[in-house]
């Protein structure tokens, strides 16, 4: 059995509060949000993060997928996050894109 945490999300072994599940992409509400709206996406199919991505469509698939809960939310302004690596913030190694908004935003990041 994957030790993958957000396999386990996917599949249901871990619980979660989903938000969007296709074929392909599962999004769910961030343990610990940092934005009044901040789920992630993932793909399904299980890559450690975006640097291993072997083909674009999977990509646009989970891109797509958080444009979409942001456009069912009426979210007009929002950030989308990817973080490669610990040293970028990554702490689960299985790509995801994390979608904020509902509140104003700065930047650039620190
Ligand atoms: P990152 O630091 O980019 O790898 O993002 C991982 C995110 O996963 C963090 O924002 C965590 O709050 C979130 N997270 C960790 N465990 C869970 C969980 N069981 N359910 C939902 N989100 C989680």
């Amino acid at each position: 059995m994957s030790e993958c945490l957000f396999c386990k999300i996917v599949e249901g072994k871990v619980p979660s509060r989903k938000v969007l599940e296709d074929d392909e992409v599962f999004a769910f509400e961030d343990i610990a949000p940092r934005a009044p709206t901040h789920v992630l996406v993932v793909p399904k199919k299980h890559f450690d993060k975006i640097a291993d991505a072997a083909e674009p469509g999977i990509v646009g698939r989970v891109l797509l997928g958080a444009a979409r809960v942001a456009r069912e939310r009426g979210l007009e302004h929002y950030r989308l996050v990817v973080n490669n690596g610990e040293e970028a913030g990554q702490s689960v190694f299985h790509f995801h894109v994390h979608l904020l908004g509902g509140r104003p935003m700065s930047w650039p990041p620190g």
